[in-house]
């Protein structure tokens, strides 16, 4: 039993509300979408949403895994709604989004683990709104033949950035994130890289599940080493008690050293701090890789 932390200073969370955003609620709800920047309860969403950016969660709210720090329901998912696609085309054309990030839960039940899926998102955004740019955050498509399937069906209509996260370091796998392999996270992301040289790449992960320094930057050298783009590094936050328990927070300091060391390797963008997730400043961090 780890001791629970207190949260320092520099964790604070808040939980804004206002009109812009209650009235693009309104519009997720008509369109039966779910976003991880309500779901999350992300204290960025009044500054996303303004700028334009939302992260959706495609292929229903029910997850084939059940990872140690993750608060999504675990169990046997539906069939993907095939009316997703224009849903989200529609609310993304609606909410006048700029960037937009597409992201699922881990689909094993399903042969190409749900490719086909965010293709046809992909295309349906783009028939709408040609200007928006769109990152995909995809799960590990693990399973005999499955990243073959997934990297073929993206082919045909790939995203401006592809984002798979490695969530932690390779020494925590087991008892974090069960069902994913590191090499394998590793070996997609590469894949995917060799097969689009001008498609960004993007990977995450999160400080305090009890991972050491050393362990971090091993990390980074692996990312790097793959050919990824840019990272982000956050501080992981219990969603309850039931989840795994935070093992340290990591300094403001600390984060930035990682930035330093980040960008010593060769990364085009290195986002890290406490509250910084996965698709946080997506938009700017993508401007600044000289994408959008
Ligand atoms: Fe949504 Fe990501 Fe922005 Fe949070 S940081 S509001 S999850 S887009
Ligand atoms: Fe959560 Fe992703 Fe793990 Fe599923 S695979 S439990 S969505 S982190």
């Amino acid at each position: 039993e780890a001791p629970v932390l207190r949260k320092p200073s520099w964790i604070r969370v808040r939980i804004p509300s206002g009109n812009a955003v209650a009235k693009l609620k309104e519009k997720l709800r008509a369109n039966r979408l779910v976003t991880v920047c309500e779901e999350a309860s992300c204290p960025n969403i009044h500054e996303c949403f303004g700028h334009g950016t939302a992260t959706f969660m495609i292929l229903g709210e029910v997850c084939t895994r059940r990872c140690s720090f993750c608060d999504v329901a675990h169990g046997r998912p539906k069939p993907p709604d095939a009316s997703e696609p224009a849903n989200l085309a529609r609310t993304v054309a609606d909410m006048g989004l700029k960037y937009v990030v597409v992201t699922s839960v881990d689909r094993d039940d399903l042969r190409d683990g749900g490719a086909a899926h965010f293709v046809e998102c992909i295309a349906a955004i783009r028939a709408q709104s040609p200007g928006t740019r769109i990152e995909i955050l995809t799960p590990d498509f693990r399973g005999k033949g499955r990243m073959e399937r997934a990297l073929e069906i993206l082919a045909a209509n790939p995203p401006d950035v592809f984002n798979h996260n490695l969530e932690t370091v390779p020494e925590l796998y087991r008892n974090v994130r069960p069902g994913a392999d590191y090499q394998w996270s590793l070996t997609l992301l590469q894949k995917f890289k060799a097969q689009h040289p001008d498609v960004v790449t993007k990977s995450g992960i999160m400080l305090g599940l009890g991972e050491e320094r050393e362990q971090v930057e091993q990390t980074l050298r692996d990312l790097r080493a793959h050919d990824v783009d840019m990272i982000t590094i956050g501080q992981y936050l219990q969603p309850s008690a039931h989840h795994h328990p935070v093992m340290r927070y990591w300094t403001p300091e600390e984060y930035k050293h990682f930035e330093t060391f980040g960008l010593a390797l060769g990364f085009t963008h290195v986002a890290s701090g406490p509250l910084v997730r996965s698709s946080y400043h997506a938009d700017r961090s993508a401007a600044e890789a000289g994408l959008a």
